[in-house]
């Protein structure tokens, strides 16, 4: 059986306390099996539904690794909508309360580029945002990405129903090949096995059981 007490993992105990005070008494089954894995520094593919809580399944790991002092973009999270990197920033920002001075910022298309240029100049930390806007970017030479040390494709499924492979590999060819990739998805067809190949080093896979 998988541990499923956060105190479990070697993590600060500020952050420990954090976790607790936003309500999180233990770890959701793919948190369990995801969190060693992630932390551990692994490559990692982990399968699971909506609402089981994989943001911290992978933000944990992503936030634990940050240098706050080293003003670059550290961890990018690829989102398939606005709305799931929005939400994926919001529960970020929660889940980093126990470090300072950390900044996320979210760039998806749909809201203007301009004030995107503009919180890019003051530094972020962690990028949240979805391929196209992100492409953008990078186009436009108003993010580098050369310090990225933690990747997460997040609902990679989706974002390949989306028709974003293209930008995906663009955006991750800019990226360090040193990084950590993570990569979660409600299914598992051939094409997340093809974007797996491509961009991951010998993965480990998670699948979390479908009832609790
Ligand atoms: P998913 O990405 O799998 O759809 P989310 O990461 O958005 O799931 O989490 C769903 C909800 O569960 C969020 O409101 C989040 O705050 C909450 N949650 C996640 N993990 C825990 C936990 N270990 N304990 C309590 N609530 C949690
Ligand atoms: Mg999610």
């Amino acid at each position: 059986m998988t541990d499923t007490r956060f105190s479990s993992l070697k993590l600060p105990q500020a952050q420990l306390n954090n976790l607790a005070s936003i309500g999180y008494a233990e770890m959701t089954p793919i948190q369990a099996l995801s969190l060693p894995v992630a932390l551990s520094g692994h490559d990692l593919i982990a399968q699971a539904k909506t609402g089981s809580g994989k943001t911290a399944a992978f933000g944990i790991g992503l936030l634990n690794k940050l240098k706050p002092r080293l003003f670059a973009v550290q961890g990018l999270v690829l989102c398939p909508t606005r709305e799931l990197a929005t939400q994926v920033a919001k529960e970020l920002r929660r889940l980093a309360r126990y470090q300072e001075n950390i900044k996320i910022i979210t760039l998806c298309g749909g809201t203007p580029i301009g004030p995107q240029i503009g919180s890019l100049e003051h530094g972020a930390h962690v990028v949240v945002g979805t391929p196209g806007r992100i492409k953008d970017h990078l186009r436009k030479r108003t993010l580098t990405l050369d310090k990225v040390d933690t990747l997460v494709l997040d609902e990679a499924d989706r974002m390949l129903d989306m028709g974003f492979a293209e930008d995906i590999g663009a955006i991750i060819e800019t990226t360090p090949a040193s990084r950590q990739t993570l990569l979660f998805s409600a299914t598992y067809p051939k094409d997340i096995e093809q974007l797996s190949a491509s961009y991951q080093r010998n993965p480990e896979r998670v699948t979390a059981p479908d009832k609790e």
